[in-house]
């Protein structure tokens, strides 16, 4: 790449000055810079929609919006070639199943995110029989893009803020890139599909509750809080009585005071026509 394709002004690392003259020619970096650089640069989503979001993530693909400027148009249509995952729409119990599955078949570095309210927290349908109430109960998402359905504007947004992520890494840190750890990762546990969706990372919790409902005992009983009785401190016939002649009291004031303005009106205006009939 020659370095007019190339701006090197966006690799400086400042812990390394240069020259002003030589800051097109030359560039002065950190192997993490250069590294992030390229990933962020070109992004390569994976080509799938699940629902009303998804049309609009073909929006902005599309050339209105154009997300090939960020070097993202490379939409692959296999989780082998893709490193980012858009989660766009509402994430049924039946869809999980496979969306995990080609989350663990893409390589790493890996990235998701979670576009518009059903894939960020279950959106309108949550808590319905069969949604997902959030793709993050499965899956670690890193750019939440709200809205219902999010305009391309809040989905480009997204995805500059995902850049933005990428930038800060560091290969020296093995938090910010786990993917560099000693040793194979493990891939996410594929929850299950039967009467009910099962995440395999549960099956302690299932399984003891289970064993309760076996016994006869009670499982999933909501524990309220107990109750505390407050009484209400009633007011005396007496009280009743003071409060409400102080009321009136207040109220024959109003009256007198309205009287005593209209007297002193009519009294001008008297006045006035006695002195025009002069
Ligand atoms: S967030 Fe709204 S627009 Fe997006 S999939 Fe859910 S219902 Fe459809």
């Amino acid at each position: 790449m020659s370095s007019k394709e190339l701006d090197l002004r966006q690799m400086h690392d400042t812990e390394f000055p240069l020259p002003m003259e030589m800051q097109g020619n030359v560039a002065i970096t950190s192997l993490s810079k250069i590294y992030n650089w390229s990933r962020r640069s070109s992004m390569w989503p994976m080509l799938f929609g699940l629902a009303c979001c998804a049309i609009e993530m073909i929006g902005t693909a599309s050339s209105r919006f154009d997300f090939s400027r960020f070097g993202m148009e490379v939409m692959r249509a296999t989780p082998r070639q893709s490193d980012l995952m858009i989660v766009s729409g509402t994430v049924t119990k039946k869809m999980i199943v496979p969306i995990v599955r080609l989350y663990n078949q893409m390589p790493e570095p890996k990235y998701v995110m979670a576009m518009g309210a059903c894939a960020s927290g279950g959106g309108p349908f949550k808590e319905g029989y069969n949604v997902v109430s959030g793709i993050d109960k499965y899956l670690p998402v890193d750019v939440y893009v709200p809205g219902c359905p999010p305009t391309p504007q809040a989905l480009l947004y997204g995805l500059i803020a995902l850049q933005k992520k990428i930038d800060g890494q560091s290969l020296a840190n093995l938090d910010d890139v786990p993917w560099y750890g000693v040793g194979p990762s493990e891939p996410t546990p594929i929850p299950i599909l039967g009467p009910d969706i099962i995440d395999p990372r549960q099956m302690d919790l299932i399984r003891r509750q289970a064993e309760l409902a076996a016994a006869g005992m009670p499982v999933g009983v909501r524990e309220l809080p107990p109750v505390i009785k407050t009484v209400k401190a009633i007011p005396s016939k007496a009280a009743k009585a003071a409060v409400a002649e102080v009321i009136d009291e207040g109220e024959a004031q109003r009256r007198e005071e309205i009287m005593r303005r209209r007297q002193a009106v009519l009294a001008r205006k008297r006045a006035r026509d006695a002195a025009k009939g002069a």
